[in-house]
């Protein structure tokens, strides 16, 4: 059957990044890109905000789009070292991560902190990529399902479109373990995240929901292959050009 969806391949950079590495990744991801030529699906690098700027500039001209990995949710203002979605935006982003499991655990973040920071990026022309997904407890309690439906509850804007909205899957337990759920697990959390869009917003069957959490060159066909994925967030792979090219090379066209 083919693609309803078209697949977004996100490279999440975390803390990592200096000026001249840095810009040589992503023009390694640009170049790769105009080799292959793939119209049929859209890579995203999102850098540390420090080079937001200047990986937009280093890209442009090419297809590849960048992200900010987080942002606030206010404007601007009093609040030391915090990035607006403006300023992202301002800098050449087109998209934002928000709720990353990690910002989750080392802020504090509530499914509330996210909601507002996913509004932020709407007020300022941003998608938000808003990030959910159980720990190793709550998947061994059996509580999945609910853990991902409460998350979507509470961190998904009211409004949501399919254009403004994309949700990544992200079992807690997964991130930088090299450990991954299997095909079917995966499958099934996201016919059950998009079951639970469908409360929010009546484009859920159209919204692009990612799986993220070890995602590499040598197991992302299977896992890009599976039901209801439309494409991935991927960490530590994300840091070399050819493996992330590798896995957006992954995706099944058509
Ligand atoms: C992430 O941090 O979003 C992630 C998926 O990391 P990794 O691919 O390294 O597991």
């Amino acid at each position: 059957m083919a693609r309803t969806r078209r697949p977004l391949i996100a490279g999440n950079w975390k803390m990592n990044g200096l000026g001249a590495d840095a810009l040589a990744l992503a023009k390694g991801v640009a170049d790769g890109l105009g080799k292959a030529a793939w119209n049929d699906r859209d890579l995203l690098v999102c850098p540390p905000a420090t080079l937001v700027m200047a990986v937009a500039q280093a890209v442009r001209g090419s297809a590849v789009l960048v992200g900010g990995q987080d942002c606030h949710a206010k404007p601007s203002g009093a609040h030391t070292g915090d990035i607006a979605a403006e300023m992202l935006r301002d800098s050449g982003a087109a998209f934002v991560i928000v709720g990353h499991s990690e910002r989750r655990t080392d802020h504090g973040e509530t499914d509330a902190a996210v909601r507002a920071k996913a509004e932020a990026a709407w007020r300022a022309g941003l998608v938000p990529i808003v990030c959910i997904g159980e720990t190793l407890a709550e998947r061994e309690a059996g509580r999945t399902f609910a853990v991902l439906a409460g998350q979507i509850k509470g961190s998904v804007p009211a409004g949501a479109t399919a254009a403004k909205l994309v949700v990544a899957y992200e079992p807690v337990w997964a991130i930088g373990t090299g450990k991954t759920p299997t095909v079917a697990e995966v499958a099934n959390a996201h016919a059950h995240i998009r079951k639970e869009l469908g409360g929010v917003t009546a484009e859920a069957p159209q919204v692009r929901l990612l799986y993220g959490g070890s995602v590499k060159g040598d197991n992302a066909a299977e896992l890009l292959a599976a039901g209801d994925v439309d494409g991935a967030l991927v960490g530590g792979a994300s840091l070399k050009a050819d493996e992330f090219l590798a896995i957006a090379k992954a995706v099944q066209r058509g």
